[in-house]
C-alpha cells in the first residue's frame, strides 16, 4: 500500500475520531475531502471498510437509509431521533445489571455472545419542539 493510501486512510479515521463518531460515509468525504481534493467517494467507502475489518471502526446500522460509523471504543448506548436522525451516545451505568442477561443467553445452546446491541429510537427534545411536518428529516429513517 502506498503512502497516500496509508495517510487517507488514517484521515478518515481522525475524522471520526474527532467528530465523536456517528458518522454517514457521506458525511466522512466531505471532511476529508477538504485534505485530499481528489478524495473519491468510492475510496472513502473502501477504506471504511478496511477499517471496520481491522476492529478499528463500528458500523452502526439503526434501520434507517444509512450507516454510520464510529471507533471502537467501550460499549454504550445510542439514543436516535427518528426525526432528525441525531444520535446521541448514552453512558449509561446499566453494563452491571445486564451481565445476568447475557449470561443468560450464554447458556442458550452454547451461543458465544460478542456483543450485544440496546437502541434507544424515539423523538429528540429539539424535534419535540418544533410544529409537525411530513416527515423530512436531514437523515430519514428507511420505511419498513
Ligand atoms: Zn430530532
Ligand atoms: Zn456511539
Amino acid at each position: 500500500m502506498n503512502t497516500r493510501n496509508t495517510k487517507q486512510r488514517q484521515a478518515i479515521f481522525d475524522a471520526i475520531e474527532h467528530h465523536g463518531g456517528h458518522l454517514t460515509a457521506d458525511e466522512v468525504y466531505k471532511l476529508v475531502k477538504r485534505r485530499f481534493p481528489r478524495l473519491s467517494l468510492g475510496t472513502v467507502y473502501r477504506n471504511l471498510r478496511v477499517l471496520v475489518e481491522q476492529g478499528s471502526l463500528r458500523e452502526l446500522d439503526f434501520g434507517m437509509a444509512v450507516t454510520y460509523f464510529e471507533t471502537v471504543k467501550d460499549s454504550h448506548y445510542h439514543i436516535i431521533c427518528r426525526v432528525c436522525g441525531s444520535i446521541t451516545d448514552a453512558e449509561m451505568p446499566i453494563e452491571r445489571r445486564l451481565q445476568s442477561v447475557v449470561a443468560q443467553a450464554r447458556n442458550l445452546g452454547g451461543f458465544r455472545i460478542e456483543e450485544h446491541r440496546l437502541d434507544f429510537i424515539g423523538v429528540c427534545a429539539s424535534c419535540q419542539s418544533k410544529p409537525k411536518k411530513a416527515g423530512r428529516g436531514a437523515r430519514p429513517i428507511k420505511s419498513r
